[in-house]
């Protein structure tokens, strides 16, 4: 695993241990020695990535009336990926080491470790590397019963071409009109030369994709609008600003249809490396699969009679890189030497359980008083019950896994019906009526309200 930044307390084994050992993230297949690059979230992992998944949903999607949303089938017709270039161009260039069959990427060979060891870099086991091959990312497979007949389809490298061939669709059935966006999560496979780093980098993974069509002319400050948008996005979600920045792409780096493209970085503790691109795609998906359809993607404005090919704007962010970076940003560590503990400081909007209901003992009617409480705050929030071991021990756990809130159920809850409302940040306690739990809970886990500005300055 590369180095760590040095005057962090967070590193990738803290966060692979703490993911393993409170079942956030298995290894995929780990009873039949685990299947590289792929991962199964476990019960508190699905609940941080769906969490995860929800607030951009409703930030991106459900709070603007100028956005819908969409969910394409992962196989597509094989003209599509012909048409958006995907066959000829999404290759990477691959080198091989003859000696220790090690594989590489040719454009990260700084970044790259010889599997033959104490080899450090692609080449150092004195094994002749390969010239540069271009290599497809996309997984082939095929449609039908009979493999040699059927038809060769691909599973999807990105979520945005269903997108782009339901434009139409969407433009006549839900009535929008440029300025406007669609908004898709859902899994895309990639055949990674080297994956690697955890969640980071998978074969097979989540996208939150946006296409927001915009009248050519207007898309620069769109772009703009966006960028600024999405960095708001993951800062009020709690991640630290000096942890995010935007790295716009030289002219160089560009893919040569895209206008711009602008990649928000997130200072992982193996660097700083891409959370989420946002490009401004001009008109060339639609227009290439006018293209190659035959079918008309343009949009004719009534109101000012004419017609155009919108520009695309594309937020993309990686739904498995911003759980990782959520995990990353909120881990934390505190208290004296000899009583350390490890708190995931977790959005309470995000964290996987919102509220702990703990009875004192496990005697004299408090684990039933307790069950009451669960099942009260259960049709409100994700809550979770735990009875074994000292207060203080069941605390630790629920910080380590960043659960917000404590409730405690004592022998005063049986006389007078309150409870210990214990904060996860300050330890701070406070005792609070049973009776006004459920509306202190909401409030203190809601979600930040989206950002008020839906469009860029006229
Ligand atoms: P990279 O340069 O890291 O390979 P990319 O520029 O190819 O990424 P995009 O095609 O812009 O990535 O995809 C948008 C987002 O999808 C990325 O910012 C990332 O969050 C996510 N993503 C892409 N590839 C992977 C992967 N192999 N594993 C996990 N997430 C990924």
């Amino acid at each position: 695993m590369p180095e760590q930044t040095p005057d962090r307390i967070v590193t990738m084994e803290k966060i692979v241990n703490l993911c393993k050992r409170r079942g956030f993230v298995f290894q995929s297949s780990e009873i039949y020695g685990g299947l590289i690059s792929c991962y199964d979230y476990g019960p508190l992992g699905s609940e941080l990535k769906r969490n995860v998944k929800e607030a951009w949903w409703r930030d991106t999607v459900n709070s603007r009336a100028d956005i819908v949303g969409l969910d394409c089938s992962i196989l597509m017709h094989p003209k599509v990926w012909e048409a958006s270039g995907h066959l000829s161009n999404f290759n990477d260039p691959m080198i091989d080491c003859k000696l220790c069959k090690g594989r590489f990427r040719a454009d990260q060979l700084e970044h790259a470790s010889c599997p033959k060891k104490p080899s450090k870099r692609p080449g150092q086991c004195d094994g002749e590397l390969t010239d540069v091959r271009q290599f497809n990312l996309m997984f082939k497979t095929h449609m039908g019963p009979v493999e040699d007949s059927a038809a060769a389809v691909y599973l999807r490298p990105e979520t945005a071409q269903g997108i782009f061939v339901n434009f139409i669709n969407v433009v006549n059935s839900a009535r929008m009109k440029p300025p406007f966006g669609i908004g898709q999560i859902g899994k895309s496979f990639r055949n990674e030369i080297t994956p690697g780093n955890f969640l980071f980098r998978t074969r097979e993974f989540e996208q939150m994709e946006l296409e927001f069509f915009v009248k050519p002319g207007t898309d620069d400050a769109w772009y703009a609008y966006w960028q600024e948008r999405r960095l708001q996005w993951y800062h009020s979600y709690g991640i630290e600003p000096s942890n995010l920045r935007l790295r716009e792409h030289a002219s160089d780096e560009l893919a040569h249809y895209a206008k711009g493209c602008g990649d928000v970085e997130y200072n992982f503790p193996i660097g700083w490396q891409e959370l989420e691109g946002i490009a401004n795609r001009t008109d060339f998906d639609l227009k290439q699969h006018i293209e190659a359809s035959g079918k008309d993607l343009s949009f004719y404005d009534d109101q000012a009679k004419e017609r155009y090919v919108p520009y695309v704007i594309e937020p993309s962010a990686g739904a498995d890189r911003a759980t990782l970076a959520f995990l990353v940003d909120a881990y934390d560590e505190d208290g004296p030497e000899d009583d350390r503990r490890a708190v995931l400081r977790l959005h309470p909007s995000l964290a996987p359980i919102k509220v702990a209901v703990l009875p004192l003992m496990r005697k004299g009617g408090l684990p039933e008083r307790a069950h009451e409480i669960v099942a009260m705050l259960g049709a409100h929030v994700a809550v979770d019950y735990d009875q074994a071991g000292s207060i203080g021990r069941r605390y630790r756990r629920q910080d380590e896994v960043g659960t917000p809130l404590g409730v405690t159920v004592d022998y005063q809850t049986l006389e007078d019906d309150t409870v210990t409302l214990r904060d996860r940040d300050t330890m701070e306690q406070q005792r609070v009526a049973i009776g006004a739990l459920v509306d202190i809970v909401r409030e203190k886990t809601a979600p930040p309200v989206p950002a008020a500005k839906l469009a860029p300055d006229a």
